[in-house]
C-alpha cells in the first residue's frame, strides 16, 4: 500500500475513533471534554491510542517534559 492509501486510512481511523491531533498528540473528544493527550508515535506506526503518563522531567539539554508515553518512551511538552 502507497503513503497516500496510508495517510487515508489513518483519516479515516481518526474520523471512527473521533480523535484529533493537537500539540504534538492525539486527543479524544469525551462528552464534549478532552480526553488524553495519546501518544502519536503509537497511533502513526502501530494504530493504537496509548495514554501518556505526566512526568516532570528535563534533559541535558534543559528540554522539560510533562509527559511520557510508557510504551515507545516518546516524552512530549504540553503548555
Ligand atoms: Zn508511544
Amino acid at each position: 500500500m502507497g503513503k497516500i492509501e496510508d495517510l487515508k486510512k489513518k483519516e479515516e481511523l481518526m474520523l471512527d475513533l473521533d480523535i484529533k491531533f493537537e500539540n504534538d498528540a492525539y486527543y479524544k473528544d469525551y462528552c464534549g471534554e478532552k480526553d488524553g493527550p495519546y501518544c502519536s508515535c503509537c497511533f502513526d506506526f502501530n494504530d493504537k491510542l496509548v495514554r501518556m503518563h505526566e512526568i516532570c522531567e528535563n534533559d541535558a539539554k534543559n528540554n522539560i517534559y510533562n509527559y511520557i508515553c510508557p510504551k515507545c518512551k516518546t516524552k512530549i511538552l504540553i503548555e
